[in-house]
């Protein structure tokens, strides 16, 4: 499968070179040149799948043949080794739980499935890779977890010293191996930037930079598993089907609508999110305009300039009538998520943190207007990710999961920078 670059449809390359990449070089993002539904019959027998099964009919077209079946079959087993439960929250809303794996954040699955495939194009030892991505908060983790140990690839994780939470911390400053923590004394956005800047280096040039956010397509395509997922357990209610998701770069929906272009029968997707409201605010006026990020308490959706969203428009060809029939998109103040995330817990026992609750509140919004529809939000980490909000705001002591507990107490090492000059040098010399 061929990949365009969406600042230029002419600046074509193969799937191994987009992932390499991870931006074309002249800044857009990659999108496949073509998406073609499944057969019928594989919706039909979708129940009697694996999970395994059903990502491998899923990704196999966005390959192609630079990953030959029975690897890219491994791969996909090795991606998915935990559980994606559903869980019934009301009558006819259900959780989606993404956060059984190996980090407690949904990134994992992405994380894991980009490393394999750079791990399966080193192979022969003749591609050394590095990676290098900004993050604040569980990105990192996902990432050095997801890469650990990967051959002919290193990661260089920056973050913003303090501003991450302990747990968070850990998990990207604990493995050791090919994992390398820069700490740097500023704000995410300054790591980004810096990030940002080693793309453009000519001097990094021989380095192989790459990035492990959602811009690279081998992160971004396997979330459209989890929609797949939600429909399998479904389809026996034979009711409209109604996704939501917590959004921030809006990888996540922006995978979903892929899976609809597959043929996934999904009625409708809701985009929520806190104050960083860019994109609700587009659909009210018809009018784009980034913002700087404000912080919140749901802080992995904390961004002003969805990178992602360029893709949804490519999707629906820019034609915001048609976009407006399977999608909307709802803002939630903290104050409103503190608020709900406590009801949900009064009402039903469900324990959801903050990302999830925002992605609830937007479902119960939509379901005002369908009728007899079912409804999914995705639960996109592990409350205990976000014990400082979720324990006082519902007066209960999270126990320790065992992923968690195997990083605490494990000794941080990180290397403390201030300055561009800094990464540079240490890229150059590490
Ligand atoms: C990254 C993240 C999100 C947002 O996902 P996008 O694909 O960037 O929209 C939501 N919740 C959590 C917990 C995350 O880590």
């Amino acid at each position: 499968m061929n990949y365009y670059s969406l600042n230029n449809k002419s600046n074509i390359v193969s799937f191994q070179e987009a992932v390499i990449q991870g931006l074309a070089s002249d800044k857009g993002l990659f999108f496949p040149e073509s998406i073609v539904a499944l057969p019928d019959s594989f919706f039909e027998h979708i129940e009697h799948l694996s999970h395994e099964e059903i990502a491998f009919e899923a990704i196999k077209q966005f390959v192609g043949n630079e990953i030959p079946a029975s690897e890219l079959k491994q791969i996909v087993n090795e991606t998915l080794s935990f559980d994606f439960p559903l869980v019934k929250v009301d009558d006819n809303v259900f959780s989606l739980e993404l956060f059984h794996g190996p980090t407690m954040a949904f990134k994992d699955v992405g994380a894991r499935f980009m490393s394999r495939c750079l791990a399966y194009f080193n192979r022969n030892d003749d591609k050394k890779i590095t990676v290098l991505v900004a993050t604040s908060g569980d990105t990192g983790g996902a990432v050095a977890n997801g890469f650990l140990g990967v051959k002919g690839v290193d990661v260089l994780i920056l973050y913003p010293s303090g501003k991450v939470s302990d747990i968070q911390e850990r998990q990207l400053t604990t493995l050791g191996q090919n994992i390398k923590a820069l700490e740097v004394d500023g704000f995410f956005d300054d790591c980004q930037d810096m990030v940002k800047k080693a793309f453009m280096d000519a001097d990094l040039q021989h380095k192989n930079l790459t990035s492990a956010n959602s811009i690279n397509i081998a992160r971004w395509l396997p979330q459209m598993f989890y929609f797949f997922f939600a429909y399998k357990e479904l389809k026996k209610y034979n009711k409209p089907l109604i996704i939501a998701c917590p959004s921030g770069n809006f990888g996540n929906i922006c995978a979903g609508i892929v899976a609809k272009k597959l043929g996934l029968p999904i009625a409708h997707f809701v985009a929520a999110t806190n104050a960083n409201d860019a994109v609700p605010q587009f659909l009210k006026s018809g009018n784009y305009s980034a913002k700087p990020s404000v912080a919140t308490i749901s802080n992995a959706m904390d961004v002003g300039n969805p990178s992602n969203f360029i893709r949804i428009q490519e999707m629906y060809n820019n034609d915001l009538k048609a976009f407006e029939k399977d999608f909307t998109s709802y803002s939630f103040t903290d104050e409103e998520t503190l608020f709900e995330m406590q009801n949900i817990y009064t009402n039903s026992g469900y324990i959801a943190e903050p990302h999830g609750t925002v992605g609830y509140l937007g479902l119960k919004c939509e379901l005002e207007n369908f009728h007899n529809a079912i409804g999914v939000f995705l639960e996109t980490a592990h409350p205990i990710k976000f014990l400082d909000i979720v324990e006082p705001t519902l007066g209960i002591i999270l126990p320790i999961p065992k992923q968690i507990e195997s990083v605490l107490n494990k000794d941080k090492k990180s290397t403390k920078i201030k300055s561009y000059s800094e990464l540079k040098n240490y890229l150059l010399t590490f």
